[in-house]
């Protein structure tokens, strides 16, 4: 994901991304809005959890891996697990480079998930 975007998803949700990813989120920006609406729903279910705390749900890596989304943390909770289940899911459909709906691919030796036009 291109630096901008990637400053963007951590300025919006500083307390999910508090531990540096030694990656940085791995996957295409047309993976953006999920994981924006991801990190959203996850802050939701961390509910009375206070963010200051070492028990508040964390990121420790964000990557595409044969063409779904894979969001790896500690502290999550089972219905937190279903929603990243379900964001998973969603993306396997999604352009990981636009956005658009999209369907997996193989480039070269990878999995990816492609619109027409990223094909
Ligand atoms: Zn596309």
């Amino acid at each position: 994901m291109s630096p901008e975007l990637q400053k963007k998803l951590i300025d919006d949700h500083p307390e999910l991304y508090r531990h540096e990813l030694p990656f940085g989120i791995e996957c295409g920006d047309g993976w953006f809005d999920l994981l924006d609406q991801l990190s959203s729903q996850l802050e939701c279910l961390a509910g009375d959890i206070p963010k200051n705390s070492e028990h508040y749900p964390f990121a420790t890596q964000v990557k595409s891996k044969f063409a779904f989304l894979c969001w790896y943390g500690e502290n999550l909770t089972d219905e937190m697990e279903a929603t990243i289940e379900e964001a998973s899911q969603r993306s396997k459909v999604k352009c990981e480079t636009c956005g658009k709906p999209g369907k997996v691919v193989q480039k070269k030796r990878w999995y990816v998930v492609c619109c027409e036009e990223h094909a």
